[in-house]
Order: C-alpha cells, then sequence, then structure tokens
C-alpha cells in the first residue's frame, strides 16, 4: 500500500477470482466457464467489428439492448448493458444502497457481494443460510433493507421458488431487491416476470455462464424504467463507454442464436445430473443444484486435501476456506470428458486415501 491511498479504501478486502494458472494444462472446473465455444454468429460478428475499432462504442448499444428487452417482453427502457455482471451489480450498490437503504444477503454467496458494500461503504448484514444451506424466505419478509440474492445461490447451486422471491420483492417496497440470475438457465425459475407489478425489483443477468462468453464482458440489468434511469446515472458518471464494440456485436450474434445456447444448457444438466449421480455413488454429499456447476462433499477427505489432491493431478476445482463450507468442492460441469476425468481421479484420490 502507498502512502497515497485514500484512507477510504484502506480497509477494503478485493474479491478473490477463481485462480487462472498458467504453469500447465488443466481441466479447469473452477469459474464456471461453459465448456462450449459462443456460436459461430458470434466469430462472424466480432471479427467484422474488429475494422471499426478506430470509433467509440454505441454508449446505449441500442441493438443490443432492443434485442434483450424483445426476448423478455420488455421495453429498451427496461434493459441496461454491462461490463459483465458484476458491474451492474456494482451500480446498484452505488445508487440504491447507503446508511438509510442498508444491505442484506446470505451468509453463504457470491463473494462479490460485501466487497461492493466495503467498496461502496455500505452497511450490511449477512443472512446466515439453514442447515440445510437453503435461504429461509422469512429471513427477508419486511425487513427495510435493499436485499441481494442470487438465484440460483453460489456457491450452493440451491434455488427459491419464484413464490418466495415474490413474497420478499413485495413485503419490501421501500428499497431495491435485487436478484443474481446469473445461473438461471440451468434449471430455475426467473423474476424477470415481476418487473412490471415491481418497481423495487433489479434483475441481473449474464452472458457469462449460459452464453459461453465469460472473456467478453457482458452483463445486463433488467427492471422499471426509473430504477434504469438511476442506473444509467451512475453509468454516464463512470463511464459512458462500459461496453465495447466487440462484445456489444458478440451479444446481438449471441441473441439470434438462442437455439445453440438453449441446447447447451439442457447437455450442462444432463451432465451435471449424471456426475451428482456418480459422486453420490462414491459417498458423497451432493446438494441438488439448479446451475453449472455442484457442490459436494465427502465425509472421506476433507475439501481442501480433495482441492488439492485433484490440482496435482491437472485438475481445478474451486475450494472456500470458510467455516461451514469449508469440506466442500465446487465443480464447474465441463464437457462429459471433462468429467469423466475428474471422477476418475476423485475415485484414486479416495482409494489412495485408505
Ligand atoms: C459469475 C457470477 C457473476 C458475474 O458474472 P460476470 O462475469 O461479471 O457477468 C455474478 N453473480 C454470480 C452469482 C456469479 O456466479
Amino acid at each position: 500500500m502507498s502512502r497515497y491511498l485514500s484512507k477510504k479504501y484502506s480497509g477494503l478486502r478485493p474479491y478473490t477470482p477463481g485462480e487462472q494458472p498458467r504453469d500447465m494444462r488443466y481441466v479447469k472446473l473452477n469459474t464456471n466457464e461453459s465448456p462450449f465455444p459462443p456460436s459461430p454468429g458470434v466469430l462472424k460478428a466480432v471479427e467484422a467489428e474488429c475494422g471499426r475499432l478506430q470509433l467509440y462504442s454505441d454508449p446505449r448499444s441500442a441493438e443490443l439492448t432492443a434485442a434483450i428487452a424483445e426476448s423478455f417482453g420488455l421495453e429498451p427502457e427496461n434493459v441496461l448493458v454491462t461490463n459483465g455482471s458484476d458491474e451492474i451489480l456494482n451500480f446498484a450498490f452505488m445508487a440504491f444502497a447507503d446508511e438509510e437503504h442498508p444491505m442484506a444477503f446470505p451468509d453463504i454467496s457470491y463473494g462479490f457481494y460485501p466487497v461492493f458494500a466495503g467498496l461502496n461503504r455500505v452497511p450490511y448484514v449477512e443472512i446466515p443460510l439453514r442447515g440445510d444451506f437453503s435461504i429461509d424466505p422469512e429471513d427477508y419478509l419486511g425487513i427495510g433493507r435493499g436485499i441481494v440474492i442470487a438465484n440460483p445461490n453460489a456457491p450452493t447451486g440451491l434455488c427459491l421458488p419464484l413464490r418466495d422471491i415474490e413474497r420478499i420483492v413485495k413485503s419490501n417496497p421501500d428499497n431495491v431487491v435485487v436478484i443474481d440470475e446469473a445461473y438461471v438457465d440451468f434449471g430455475g425459475e426467473s423474476a424477470v416476470g415481476l418487473i412490471k407489478e415491481c418497481g423495487n425489483l433489479l434483475v441481473c443477468r449474464t452472458f457469462s455462464k449460459s452464453r459461453s462468453m465469460a472473456g467478453a464482458r457482458l452483463g445486463f440489468g433488467l427492471g422499471s424504467r426509473e430504477l434504469i434511469e438511476d442506473l444509467n446515472r451512475i453509468k454516464y458518471s463512470t463511464n459512458p463507454y462500459n461496453v465495447n464494440r466487440m462484445s456489444a456485436a458478440a451479444g446481438l450474434a449471441a441473441m439470434k442464436e438462442d437455439s445453440y445456447y438453449r441446447e447447451n444448457c439442457l447437455e450442462i444438466v444432463a451432465v451435471r445430473e449424471e456426475t451428482g449421480a456418480a459422486l453420490e455413488a462414491l459417498g458423497f454429499r451432493v446438494l441438488p443444484s439448479k446451475a453449472n456447476f455442484i457442490f459436494a462433499e465427502s465425509e472421506k477427505i476433507a475439501g481442501g486435501a480433495l482441492y488439492l489432491a485433484l490440482k496435482a493431478r491437472g485438475i481445478l476445482v474451486r475450494h472456500f476456506d470458510k467455516k461451514r463450507i469449508d469440506n466442500f468442492i465446487r465443480v464447474t460441469i465441463g464437457a462429459r470428458a471433462q468429467m469423466e476425468e475428474f471422477l476418475n481421479a476423485v475415485n484414486q484420490i479416495l482409494k489412495e486415501q485408505t
């Protein structure tokens, strides 16, 4: 830390991204990326856009915004496209959270929420998940705080039914409720249908997981015209050209090839169910996931030890050194062949244990 760093950031604890090591080739199952490449139209669109890089991108991302709006039965005024969904989440903290609107989110969830709260110096409470790692909706009813819930949640993969989300949103009309739907395409129920009735609901989505575009950094928020206007106020005060030309073109092309991505999601769901069953057959407890990852633990080996043993065999998964979940590993669902390699390695590791 230099002596110039502003005091307001001296206590900030930044987010720790999943590792991206370069020392060898890994079977990479640690950051919930898609095993499938983007659709063919995306490659063409990006190539065409490269020849126009001397020009600024469209600050409104008008074509992509319109395509997203149409696909959800909303108006372009209900959509804001951002540099990954991390950006829309940060914008939401900047716009809607403060001393008068403190935040609440589950104690076990996306690790960026407390970081955004810290960055924006917003008070927050972390509400404990139940013993089975599910969210108790009662904990959020009428709590008079802003709320962020990932649904499905990460890293558990567990889903809250839409009727519970609806109760939470409607019981907190004086605060914004953010539903982070990064993983909804793998089997969750979306809250987008509530936007027309609920002026305090912001739904966040990303192209990073189900749309094979983590490297493009593309996400978006959906909400009432007024909420999107507020978020635009933040955007135009930080970086009007937050989405670059290539990513906007890639996103638009992806919207036009939706069936490719839907089929990939079905395949990932099928492989997820097979992998979960195989882990259970090896004695693991596997939480019922609706995401593109599974969260599992075994009594036979500690989560940290399993993570290291897998890494030594060239397989990367995610381990969180955090109370209550430190015996678990989170495994991204990759291609079928990758999951076979993973399962073989787990099998070997367990055998060597005894
Ligand atoms: C991956 C993820 C995001 C962020 O995705 P971007 O790559 O920034 O679009 C947001 N929320 C959750 C819960 C995630 O897992």
